[in-house]
């Protein structure tokens, strides 16, 4: 059967891309094979998209905001019903396991269900009698008219979406479940690596109730993104992807006036103190550091052993991590899948070779370990002894990586934490709630762990990334969502 090629979902409807466009070929990760093709669409592709969200706006904004949910209830059972089918097509073309494209999708619904709460988390505030007036008017028994103020949440319009391909499911749903809640309509370009998923997603919407043209996707690459962040009728745009790209679409985009929040790339480092659980201990940061093949913006890429923490730790990670099986995600009892592409792979294996030249112990060398012989493989790789200037401890590598330092004080370790020009998350594992304080009060991270792996804020609390992990001042999800998504109206009244 020939490759198919991702349509878009615009106005409500399926479109074929134009004939004779660029494109990109994708290949299952696991196996080879060739299963779809990602179109690199034009420029105008994205204009229509836009303008159909900004021919759905005034009714989808006028629409109470209790009917709105009811479209984001309805979606949610829908993708309950479907959730098996979009996490196959998740494994397929991501290559995680069936596990993880099912969590993903999971959190996802958390974050469908937070919208729903629209009614409630749009709410205005009033403050009557905010002051009297004497002027124009007769007074109102001893003299005065009483003046009242409020402020109201409003939407802002067309707002975009730029999402990566390491959740093509969940990170979209960071989103707009929340922009269209607030009387937004909506238009996202997903990755161009896993574009079948994302599609999937936005189709299901069309059985939720959702209006024509209040959700759209238009697929493509730095052009569409370009083209999608300047036009004139989108008024907010929302980026998760690596450092680079996300520090230029903040410049471009709030540049050309639009409100911008960027989440981006990360280094994350996990503290081990003598006196930890040795089991959690292990357990959190084996499933931090190689959960997704690594390639997640939480992953605890670094690991930082206290004292003589290091002499029961790092065997214990060894042996655990050569535990790990590592075959096709659609495979029962394999726990690792592949890297998402061929370039993924090759880059990743450069930084153990970076590692190794620059002097770092490789004590698990994944480039040697069981796996299977075609696709994207790589096995989990283990680096003892590195030192802060290594590029494997300062660069992000996206992939199953774990760098160990040694620090002889938790001083020294949160100081290794508070190098990274990067501040998504950092957690520690410890007995010690004296530890645990004196680690939350100084560690730069925005998310933060204790005796956690990997400490994913729940859909109610803010994605908090700080330094080079962020762009921006309101986050995705939690409150700051919400302020996102909306505008502030202010109302003073008095009546004569
Ligand atoms: P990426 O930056 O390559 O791509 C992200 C999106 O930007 C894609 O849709 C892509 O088409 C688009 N894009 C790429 N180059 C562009 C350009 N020059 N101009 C405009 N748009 C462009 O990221 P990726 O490889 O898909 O994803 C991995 C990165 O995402 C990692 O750095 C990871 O840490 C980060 N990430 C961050 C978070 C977070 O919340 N902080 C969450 C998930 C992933």
């Amino acid at each position: 059967m020939p490759a198919q090629i991702a349509n878009h979902y615009i106005g409500g409807k399926l479109v074929p891309e134009a004939a004779g466009g660029e494109s990109l070929r994708l290949e299952n990760p696991a196996t080879g094979e060739e299963f779809g093709i990602s179109p690199m669409s034009s420029t105008e592709m994205a204009d229509r998209a836009v303008a159909a969200a900004a021919s759905a706006y005034r009714d989808w904004s006028e629409t109470p905001v209790g009917d709105r949910v009811q479209c984001l209830f309805r979606y949610k059972q829908i993708l309950e019903d479907n959730i098996n089918d979009v996490a196959d097509i998740v494994v397929q073309e991501h290559g995680k396991t069936k596990a993880e494209a099912i969590g993903s999708v999971r959190r996802g619904i958390d974050c469908i269900e937070f919208a729903s709460a629209a009614p409630v988390l749009m709410m205005g505030r009033t403050l009557p009698q905010i002051a009297v007036s004497t002027s124009f008017c007769r007074t109102e028994d001893e003299g005065g008219v009483g003046i009242d103020s409020q402020v109201d949440r409003v939407p802002l319009g067309v707002c975009v979406g730029i999402t990566p391909f390491n959740f093509p499911v969940m990170v979209p749903m960071w989103m707009w479940p929340m922009a269209v809640a607030c009387g937004n309509t909506f238009v996202l370009k997903p990755s161009e690596r896993d574009p079948f998923s994302t599609l999937r997603e936005f189709e299901l919407t069309k059985d939720a109730g959702f209006p024509d043209g209040v959700l759209n996707l238009v697929h493509g690459g730095p052009d569409v993104a370009k083209r999608l962040i300047t036009h004139e009728d989108v008024r907010a745009v929302s980026f998760v992807g690596s450092t680079g790209v996300g520090e230029s679409i903040y410049k471009t985009a709030s540049g050309s006036g639009k409100r911008v929040q960027c989440m981006c790339g990360a280094k994350n480092h996990s503290i081990i103190m003598p006196d930890a659980n040795r089991g959690a201990a292990v357990e959190g940061v084996l499933g931090s550091a190689f959960g997704n093949t690594g390639q997640r913006c939480l992953a605890g890429s670094v690991v930082v052993c206290v004292g003589d923490s290091g002499d029961w730790f790092v065997p214990a990670l060894v042996e655990a991590a050569k535990g790990i099986k590592v075959g096709r995600g659609d495979e029962q009892g394999v726990s690792m899948g592949p890297l998402v592409s061929r370039e993924a792979r090759d880059r990743v294996a450069g930084f153990i070779e970076s590692g190794v030249s620059e002097g770092a112990d490789l004590i698990l060398d994944g480039r040697e370990g069981e796996m299977p012989s075609s696709g994207c493989f790589l096995a989990p790789t283990v680096f003892d002894r590195a030192t802060p200037e290594m590029r494997i401890v300062r660069e992000e590598i996206f992939g199953p990586v774990l760098t160990i330092m040694r620090a002889k004080t938790l001083e020294d370790a949160v100081e290794q934490v508070n190098r990274s020009e990067y501040g998504n998350m950092a957690v520690i594992f410890t007995d010690s709630g004296h530890a645990a304080r004196r680690f939350q009060r100084t560690a730069q991270a925005g998310m933060l762990g204790v005796n956690v792996g990997v400490p994913a804020p729940m859909a109610v609390f803010p994605f908090a990334g700080w330094k080079k992990s962020f762009f921006g001042d309101l986050h995705a999800n939690g409150e700051d969502a919400v302020r996102f998504y909306t505008e502030s109206r202010v109302l003073v009244t008095r009546w004569l």
